[in-house]
């Protein structure tokens, strides 16, 4: 790939990492503050207990965002090393150039369109 396309997906994967950042800071604040409400709030031990009870919910859909953000974080920095190695852009099954227009939605592919949709067929087999 050319230089000023690598360029100009570095940018959009750097836009892209700001904004997962964001997200999982946002998670960990709430996480904190919760924990904080949590401890400051042992005046009883029945009433300590319900709260964390009504917070489980809550606890388990951030537990799911926040691995979700680390695997987007982690797909990411990827991607951003295999643009410092010049390796971007290749899909990682059949080394055929992924397409823009796919790149574009998914900057952190790896994997061309036709390979990813085997893959999906095959993990929908094993679901099976
Ligand atoms: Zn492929």
């Amino acid at each position: 790939m050319e230089r000023e396309k690598l360029d100009f997906f570095s940018d959009l994967l750097m836009e892209e990492r700001k904004k997962v950042v964001k997200i999982i800071e946002g998670i960990d604040e709430n996480w904190s503050k919760n924990i904080r409400d949590a401890v400051g709030n042992v005046s009883s031990y029945a009433t300590h207990l319900a709260d964390l009870g009504s917070d489980s919910d809550e606890r388990e859909k951030e537990t799911y965002m926040l691995d979700r953000e680390l695997k987007n974080l982690k797909n990411i920095d990827n991607a951003l090393k295999r643009i410092n190695e010049k390796t971007y852009g290749v899909c990682n099954y059949c080394g055929e150039d992924i397409s823009h227009q796919r790149l574009k939605a998914i900057p952190y592919a790896e994997l061309c369109i036709g390979c990813k949709r085997n893959e999906e067929r095959i993990n929908n087999n094993h679901k099976q």
